[in-house]
């Protein structure tokens, strides 16, 4: 079986235009669950000849503001449970919240692997943006842009380092 990666972060960082750029179109593996969004949430990626399963974890998203922690519990949960390596996702753009540190707090314990993605890196200036995610201990974030594609290479790197 491939080993399982799994994208985690908070609504809006950007989790599923980053999953759609790992996978491809052609690869893509429509999951229909009732309860689930429509999203495809479940994909396989290839770098440097090593394959993995992707999961998408925001396809869970619950609606209603109350219930985005319990969505965030619930995608961490499946996250620690299934996958080899967990691709843990922030927003240069919003820069470092509340949210992202309970994810982090969540992940903390999981024992995996966790790579630190900040997605909306569209520009230099917003580079800088950054250095404020050491904070959350994960080491050393990595810059990507969804937009642009800039820093999935690096990314894609990083995943297949930890598998
Ligand atoms: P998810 O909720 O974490 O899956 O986030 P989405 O992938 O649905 O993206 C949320 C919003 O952020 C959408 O409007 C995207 O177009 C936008 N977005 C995604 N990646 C980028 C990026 O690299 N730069 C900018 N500026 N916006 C992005
Ligand atoms: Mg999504």
């Amino acid at each position: 079986a491939r080993p399982v990666v799994a994208i985690v972060g908070r609504p809006n960082v950007g989790k599923s235009t980053i999953f759609n750029r790992i996978i491809g179109e052609r690869l893509a593996i429509v999951e229909d669950k009732p309860g689930i969004t429509r999203d495809r949430i479940y994909g396989i990626g290839e770098w440097n000849g090593k394959s993995f399963s992707i999961i998408d974890t925001g396809g869970i998203e619950l609606d209603g503001e109350d219930m985005i922690l319990k969505s965030i519990r619930m995608q961490a949960e499946l996250a620690i449970e299934e996958a080899d390596v967990i691709i843990f996702m922030c927003d240069a753009k919003s820069g470092l919240t509340q949210s992202d540190e309970e994810v982090a707090a969540l992940l903390y314990r999981s024992g995996k692997p966790i790579i630190l993605a900040v997605n909306k890196v569209d520009n230099l200036s917003r580079a800088d943006h950054i250095y404020e995610f050491y904070n959350l201990g994960f080491g050393d974030p990595i810059g990507v842009s969804g937009s642009h594609g800039t820093g999935v290479g690096d990314l894609l790197d990083a995943i297949v380092e930890n598998l």
